[in-house]
């Protein structure tokens, strides 16, 4: 039976950890690594209710958005809703796994590119891409080009290249030689995002034949497209903002969208965040982007959009909603063995009427 190690590895694979914002906690919260899954439920919160049904649905891993536990705590003695989840899912042997601005930051199959997909735009591409943080640069005797290159791709490396090539004596290495050709150095030079630095040159330390690997890093300020906050996209066709905005409210399910004044310009271009994506407003407007669609917007941050651009504030579980199912998506097409579940608890904690 797969472990709970599989199914995070699995996860990490389409979203690594890595690409996960500082203040987040996402990854295992709780449970045990080794023990065998019998079921998967997704949810974007895995609140007491949640637990209740991973219970009744026989599942022993709840894979939620949220992460349920964000600042350290102190004690666990239940006073609060975080507690008595906490509680409950270690009673019922229940791990709980978020995988959550991870899931956010990633081009392909994360929160954003299905958002994109359901209001139908074209054209999707990472709005804020992340810094690289920088470029490693190495120096490989050729017979071990490929060991070590691979290696440094296993650790999250991107676009790993040869960049020019120098003999041990620094000199050029007669040909034809055998011993000469062996004692040729090749330079390796890696870009590697935010975090990923320190599993590349581990891997370079391990796969790397010299004892005192020859390495060297540069800061840069490039970033890489991948990777990186909310989304930019086009329509199909301009459309009016009243017809855009009825599109959104309906295909988000959203109770009420809370908007900026409409600027009577046909909406072409759209920036998209799902969950809070208020930092992404001057993004959005720099892109040239005619609405940007999020939550969590208060009354005077309203008017940061200054004519230049509509917000549009969805509802925050609104936005995410079809994370779930994306998640269930992801876990079922590989699991087969046991059932992965969407849950069918409403967590959205905010009504309208
Ligand atoms: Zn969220």
């Amino acid at each position: 039976m797969p472990t709970v190690l599989d199914v995070v590895q699995h996860l990490e694979q389409i979203a690594p950890p890595v690409y996960q914002e500082g203040y987040d906690n996402a990854g295992l919260i709780v449970g045990d690594r080794g023990a065998e899954v019998r079921g998967i439920l997704t949810c974007l919160d895995s609140t007491e209710p949640v637990v209740a049904e991973a219970i009744r649905k026989g599942c022993n891993l709840i894979v939620a958005h949220h992460p349920i536990v964000f600042k350290g705590l102190k004690s666990l003695t239940g006073r609060n809703y975080v507690e008595r989840t906490i509680l409950e899912a270690i009673r019922n042997d229940i791990a709980i796994y978020a995988i959550h601005t991870n899931l956010d930051n990633v081009l392909s199959r994360g929160v954003n590119e299905r958002i994109g997909q359901q209001l139908g735009i074209a054209n999707r591409r990472i709005l804020a891409p992340k810094k690289v943080l920088l470029k490693v640069i190495t120096t490989v005797p050729y017979t071990h080009v490929a060991e070590v290159h691979s290696a440094m791709v296993e650790a999250g490396a991107q676009h790993v290249s040869v960049i020019e090539q120098m003999s041990l004596d620094n000199g050029a290495p007669p040909s034809g030689q055998e011993e000469n050709l062996h004692g040729r150095l090749v330079r390796l030079e890696a870009m590697v995002t935010h975090g990923v630095q320190g599993p590349v040159i581990q891997a370079l330390g391990k796969y790397h034949p010299f004892e005192e690997v020859p390495y060297h890093t540069v800061s840069l300020e490039s970033t890489y497209a991948e990777i990186g906050s909310g989304m930019l996209g086009e329509l199909p066709e301009p459309m009016a903002e009243e017809a855009f905005l009825d599109i959104v409210k309906e295909r988000m399910q959203a109770g009420c969208i809370r908007h900026t004044a409409l600027r009577q310009k046909k909406v072409e271009r759209v920036a998209w965040c799902g969950g809070a994506g208020r930092f992404l407003l001057p993004a959005a407007k720099a892109a040239g982007a005619d609405v940007f669609v999020t939550s969590d917007y208060k009354y005077h941050e309203f008017f940061d959009a200054d004519s230049q651009i509509v917000i549009a504030d969805i509802g925050h579980f609104e936005s995410e909603q079809y994370t779930i199912q994306l998640l269930q998506e992801i876990l079922s097409e590989k699991f087969s063995i046991f059932a992965t579940y969407s849950t069918e608890v409403r967590t959205n904690p905010v009504f309208y009427r």
